[in-house]
C-alpha cells in the first residue's frame, strides 16, 4: 500500500478504477471508505510504483492479498498467478453468482484470486446483501 502517490497516477488510477476495488468491484460508496492503491507486484518484491503495477483495492482485497503475487486453484490444486487488473479483463475471470452476492472465478485465474483475496468473505457478502436490499447491483465492468 502507498500512502503517496503523484497526482497524475491518482488520475490514471481513478480514471481507470472508478473508485472501486480492481479485483471485488466493492465501490468506496459501499465500503464508505476510501480505496487502497495495492502494488500489483509488492514493492518488496521488485515491484514498480507505476499505473502498470498500480490498482485500488478495498482495505479487505489489499489486506487478504498480502504480499501474494500466486494461489491455488481449488479445482486442481496448481499454484497459479493472480489476477492482474492491468493486464486481464475481469470478465474473462469472474462473474457474479444469480444473487449477486457472490463473485465466482470462471477460470484457474479466477478461482484462485477469490480464494486468496477471500472475495466471498463473510463481511462483504453480508455487506452486498444489504446493499442489494437497497437496490444496489453489482457495477457493469
Ligand atoms: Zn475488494
Amino acid at each position: 500500500m502507498t500512502r503517496y502517490l503523484p497526482a497524475r497516477l491518482r488520475e490514471q488510477l481513478l480514471a481507470a478504477d472508478d473508485q472501486r476495488c480492481a479485483y471485488c468491484h466493492t465501490t468506496e460508496a459501499n465500503t464508505g471508505q476510501p480505496m487502497t492503491v495495492d502494488h500489483i507486484v509488492p514493492q518488496a518484491q521488485g515491484g514498480p510504483t507505476t499505473f502498470d503495477n498500480l490498482c485500488y483495492a478495498c482495505r479487505r482485497c489489499n489486506e487478504f492479498k498480502g504480499s501474494a503475487t500466486a494461489g491455488h486453484d481449488p479445482l486442481t490444486g496448481e499454484t497459479i498467478v493472480l489476477f492482474n487488473p492491468r493486464t486481464r479483463a475481469w470478465t474473462d475471470h469472474f462473474s457474479w453468482d444469480a444473487s449477486e452476492t457472490h463473485i465466482v472465478g470462471l477460470t484457474a485465474v479466477g478461482r484462485a484470486t477469490v480464494i486468496a483475496l477471500n472475495m466471498n468473505n463473510e463481511v462483504i457478502v453480508d455487506a452486498r446483501r444489504r446493499w442489494m436490499g437497497a437496490g444496489w447491483h453489482p457495477p457493469e465492468p
